[in-house]
Order: C-alpha cells, then structure tokens, then sequence
C-alpha cells in the first residue's frame, strides 16, 4: 500500500514538532505503508522569506524570489529525513526537482505539467521514505519554480496522483472539513464526508485548509484526499466523487471567508460597445484576476452621452496593480474609487441546484443583523456576497446559524 502524506506549515513549525511528525511517519512505515512525504515550509517561514526579499526590493525578480521560497520547504524535508534516519529508518529528503515534479515557466505560481516518478519509484524500492520539498519544481530551462502559496498540497496530490497512492493524506492543525472555519464558529461541524465539487467550492472561495487547485486535480485525477490533523489520531474528513444524483442532498454544507479581497467603482463609464472588453482584457494581461462584476443599466448624461457604472472585486494585493491599468482608461472613465476594507462570504452547497429560496434565507440574514450587501454572484452551488471587512465574522456566524450547520 503506497500513501501520501503531507504536512502543512503548523505541524512541521518547530524542531519538536517535526520530531512528532517523524514518529507518526515512522508509525505508518511500521505498518508496512510506502510512504511519500511533502512537506511545507515552517508556519510562518514564507512569509519571513517573502518580507526578507522586500526589505532589498519592492519588486523582487519573481526568479530569484522562487530560489528563496523554494529553501523554506528543502529545510523541512532534509531535518525530517535526519530525525527519521536517526529513529533507525530508511528516509531520503529531495527537493521537487529531484522528485521529477516539472512545471511551466510562469514564476511564484508555476503549473505542474508532469511528473518523472523513475527517481521516486527507484527510492521506494530501495526501502526508503520519501521525503519530498513541497511547493516546487523545475521548468523545462533547469530554473526553479514555486506553485503559488499553499502549493504544498498541490504538490502532494499531484504525486500521490501520479504514482497511483492508495490515498493521499492532507495533515494540518484541523482534524478535517468543517462546516465553517472553527476558529471563527467555534460551533463548526467537522463533516466526515464532502464532494469535490463542495470542496472546490470553499477552497477558491476562502477556506484556506486545502489549496483550491489541489482540489481541483485530485477531481480530474481520482486522487482519494483525506484531510486530518497531525495533533491527534481522530478520523479525519474524505472528499469524494459523488455519484448519481439520486442521493439525498443537504442544502447547504458550508460558509466560507474570504477577507483578501478590493472592491473596484467605476463610475460614468462610456458606454460603447467592446469597453468592457477592454478594461478586462487589459487586467488579464497583468495577469489580474477579477472576482465579481456587475454592470448597471446605462443612463444619458447631460450632454447626451450614454454611461455606465461599472464594479468588481481583485484580490488586495493586485489592486494597485488594477489601479494602474484602470488609469490608462482615463478618458473614458468619469471617477472611480477603491475600498480595500470588503471582504467575500460565500454559501455552499450541491442541494441549491434543485431548491429555490437559498439566496433569500442569506440576504434576509444579513439584513437583520444590519449588514449591507454590496455586490452578489451566484452560481448553481454557491451565493457568494461582498460586505464591509468589519462584519465578516459577525456575517459567517449568522449565515451559519440560520442554515442549521451547527445542529
Ligand atoms: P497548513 O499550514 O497545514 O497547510 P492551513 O493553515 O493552510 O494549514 O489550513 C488549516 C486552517 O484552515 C485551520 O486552522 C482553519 O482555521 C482554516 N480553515 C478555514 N476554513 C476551514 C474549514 N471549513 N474547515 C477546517 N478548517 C478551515
Ligand atoms: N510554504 C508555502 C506557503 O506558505 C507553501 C505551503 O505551505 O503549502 O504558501
Ligand atoms: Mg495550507
């Protein structure tokens, strides 16, 4: 039996810790298990990295700021191969390159497009634990390449996918899926099973405990994820294939937060064919990723020209860079402003496709407890809606209590 593990940034965060980490590993190897091993940076050790690299530059080389990020992980993998060499096992540290993991070109949040499992396979066979750097690989010019924050997971899904594990196990200091974040609902739920689909859902909208694309690939590759703490032996959460859809749907299955998030206005835009187009486009090229947009009907200003209103969100740390791309629209823009105090609460739930009334329960739940919605998206699983920073926790508790997710 071949299992993957990886262990986030809070369970490999200090010396002792990863001693803990080494006797699990150590365990599972004594049950006869092949076992790969990623592991991630020490909690809080990328951002040091990241913080180091502006101290020189407040923009960095995105290629040397992949050679530093890259160090935090090959630190983690090397010191628990040494402990679990020292426990009397067989262990082996590599960094993503030596794994065989291959990306694209793109720095700071490469793709991986294959991975040579030759080395790993003849590790394996040899007897040894794998210990993997997560969170890198190499791209076809020998350069090294980051797979964007919280790339960890990405990089164990893509291995145990890739070498047909009999399970891939995500380990952090949640011992699974919730029904909300606990630590901002302490009355949270784990739940023991949620689809892809689900999963996918709360991930890319904010609930950080699994990367959004890792979700996304072990679905296309059939990775079997089980989420589970690496501070205690509780059954953790399996994110499974749903199949048919005859069986019993619950509503709605969690409420996720996402407080990285900037509201964009623009106000009197002309309104011509092909400027929306335009505007976006141009944000694409800087590769900035717009959330939600929504366009108001056109009306006649006084010298008889038609405008618009024009809104959507990009995520903080891109605003500036959407700032500078909106001024270059000068001339057909009238005003715009920015909030950076918004953040993005989002309902979801595979029910909501053959039940009305979903959105409703939401916006009258917010509006009670006099928190304004500022902007709404919706799609078949999920209502996703953009409020003022300050509600946010007062906002997933409401949401969470009026669909029932703590019972
Ligand atoms: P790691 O460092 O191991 O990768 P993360 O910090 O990325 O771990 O993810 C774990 C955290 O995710 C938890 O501490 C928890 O606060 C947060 N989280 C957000 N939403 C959820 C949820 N729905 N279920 C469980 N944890 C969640
Ligand atoms: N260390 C990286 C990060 O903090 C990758 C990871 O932990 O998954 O984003
Ligand atoms: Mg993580």
């Amino acid at each position: 039996m071949l299992v993957v593990q990886k262990y986030g940034g809070t369970s490999v965060g200090s010396l002792e810790r990863i001693e803990n980490v080494a006797k699990r590993v150590a365990k599972a190897r004594e049950e006869n298990k092949d076992l790969v091993i990623v592991v991630s940076a020490m909690s809080g050790e990328t951002n040091k990295l990241i913080e180091y690299a502006h101290y020189f530059s407040k923009n960095p080389s995105p290629r040397e700021l992949d050679i530093l990020l890259s160090s935090g992980e090959r630190v983690t993998a090397a010191l628990l191969a040494i402990a679990l060499q020292e426990m009397g096992h067989k262990a082996i540290a590599l960094t993503g390159r030596q794994a065989g993991i291959k990306t694209d070109k793109t720095h700071t949040y490469a793709r991986i497009e294959s991975i040579d499992t030759s080395r790993l396979k003849n590790e394996i066979s040899k007897g040894n634990i794998v210990i993997v750097a997560g969170f890198q690989g190499i791209n076809q010019n020998g350069e090294v390449t980051t797979l964007g924050r919280g790339g960890s997971d990405l990089s164990a899904v893509a291995l145990a996918g890739a070498l047909k594990a009999d399970a891939c196990e995500i380990y952090s200091d949640v011992d699974g899926i919730y029904t909300t974040d606990p630590r901002i609902e302490p009355k949270a739920k784990k739940l023991d099973f949620i689809s892809y689909e689900e999963m996918l859902e709360l991930s890319s909208l904010g609930a950080k405990v699994l990367q959004n694309r890792s979700v996304e690939l072990a679905k296309k590759m059939g990775v079997k994820i089980v989420a589970r703490s690496s501070f205690s032996d509780n059954e953790g959460t399996v994110i499974y294939k749903k199949e048919g859809e005859n069986m019993e749907e619950v509503l709605v299955s969690g409420v996720a937060l996402d407080k990285n998030q900037a509201r964009v206005s623009l106000r009197e835009v002309t309104d011509r064919p092909g400027i929306a187009a335009e505007i976006f486009k141009k944000l694409a090229e800087k590769n900035i990723n717009v959330d939600m947009i929504i366009q108001n009907a056109s009306t006649n200003t006084t010298n008889n020209e038609k405008t618009t209103n024009l809104g959507f969100t990009v995520a903080q740390n891109q605003l500036d860079d959407a700032k500078k791309v909106i001024e270059d629209f000068d001339h057909d823009i009238g005003s715009s402003d920015y909030d950076e105090n918004v953040a993005k609460v989002s309902v979801v739930g595979v029910g909501m496709k053959s039940h009305s009334g979903v959105a409703a329960t939401a916006f009258e739940a917010l509006a009670k407890n006099g928190i304004n919605i500022e902007m709404i998206s919706t799609s078949e699983i999920k209502i996703s809606m953009i409020i003022d920073e300050k509600f946010s926790e007062l906002a997933v508790r409401v949401l969470h209590e009026v669909y029932g997710l703590d019972k």
